[in-house]
């Protein structure tokens, strides 16, 4: 690694239950800043309103602090230290998108609810996956300022490319390709001025530093988004690395909504805290030799990133009553 420290983060939505799935995706962010000498930061995505669940917070808080995944830094709350809040954090985001207007890499759009749904319409009855038409893109300066000054109420797009290709690597999927006609021109900033989740995200990692930006395979897609974010700010793309979910089995997913297996539920049945940590850290990940069995000392020696599988994991209970029997 090119000399900077290692910073990584896990940036999990209080949207209820932690998994498995979502601890083991810290855990991996941890060993990797841990392996790296480097810092390992927590922050709360917590802009989505419609979809917080009280009481989330503290059950990421608990199950962190109790697996020993102790994040590094956050703000001076005057205790203890941290994590990141996104909802604190909300002034910063619309000047960052304004930056991208003056720049020509996202542009102030008018459409009202019903055309957009008109438009949602079109596209469905020939076929097209749903995606913002362009209408405000080529707006004049004039044009947009006398809406401006009529008070329309008004959001921010991203402005993508729609011809050629965009190309980024992933640890984990190596170079993925995808046609810039596919991108959706998404929003960035809401009529209420706030940020959207895609936004926040890429605002936050850059200014926090973020060298490694480890997650669910699901933002595979929305990727190459981001990186054009990156570009347009001038901002160094972070260390790409996805990882496959977690499967109750081979078709289902494990998930918040069914209340799967939770590191809590997983130590109300006596299975030892160390043995569960040491399970999720081979759920996706083969160590390089035949031994099973890590400290989390050892977890910390031993964790690299290439030995992270691109195929799903499959949550075996049998497996960690086995490594259970062995502590
Ligand atoms: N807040 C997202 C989630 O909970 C994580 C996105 C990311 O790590 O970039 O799924
Ligand atoms: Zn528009």
């Amino acid at each position: 690694m090119d000399g900077k420290t290692v910073r990584t983060r896990f940036a999990p939505s209080p949207t209820g239950y932690m998994h498995i799935g979502n601890l083991r995706t810290a855990l991996f962010t941890y060993l990797l800043a841990k392996k790296n000498n480097g810092k390992f930061i927590l922050r709360i995505e917590d802009t989505d309103q419609e979809r917080y669940v009280e009481g989330a917070v503290d059950i990421i808080y608990n199950t962190l602090r109790r697996t020993g995944l102790q994040w590094d830094e956050g703000p001076d709350i005057g205790g203890p230290v941290g994590p990141y809040v996104q909802s604190e954090r909300m002034g910063m985001f619309k000047d960052y998108a304004l930056k991208l207007v003056e720049s020509g890499h996202a542009y102030y759009c008018f459409c009202d609810k019903d055309r957009l749904e008109e438009v949602r319409k079109i596209q469905q009855a020939s076929g097209i996956a749903p995606k913002y038409d362009g209408h405000c893109k080529n707006l004049s300066k004039e044009e947009v300022q006398a809406k401006l000054d009529a008070g329309v109420p008004y959001v921010i797009r991203q402005k993508c490319p729609t011809e050629g290709t965009t190309t980024f690597h992933d640890e984990v999927f190596g170079d993925i390709t995808v046609e810039n006609s596919v991108l959706d021109d998404q929003i960035l900033i809401k009529a209420d001025g706030m940020p959207t989740y895609n936004f926040a995200n890429v605002v936050d990692d850059h200014t926090m530093g973020i060298t490694h930006v480890v997650r669910g395979n699901e933002y595979l897609s929305s990727t190459p988004k981001y990186n054009l974010l990156y570009e347009a700010f001038g901002w160094d793309v972070p260390v790409y690395i996805h990882v496959p979910p977690v499967m109750k089995n081979a078709t289902e997913k494990l998930s918040k909504r069914n209340g799967d297996a939770s590191f809590e539920d997983l130590a109300a049945k006596g299975y030892l805290d160390e043995a569960i940590v040491n399970y999720i850290a081979l759920l996706g990940w083969a160590p390089k030799g035949e031994n099973e069995m890590f400290t989390m000392e050892e977890l910390i020696q031993e964790f690299d990133v290439s030995g992270i599988s691109k195929s799903p994991a499959i949550f075996d209970t049998q497996k960690l009553k086995a490594l259970n029997g062995e502590y």
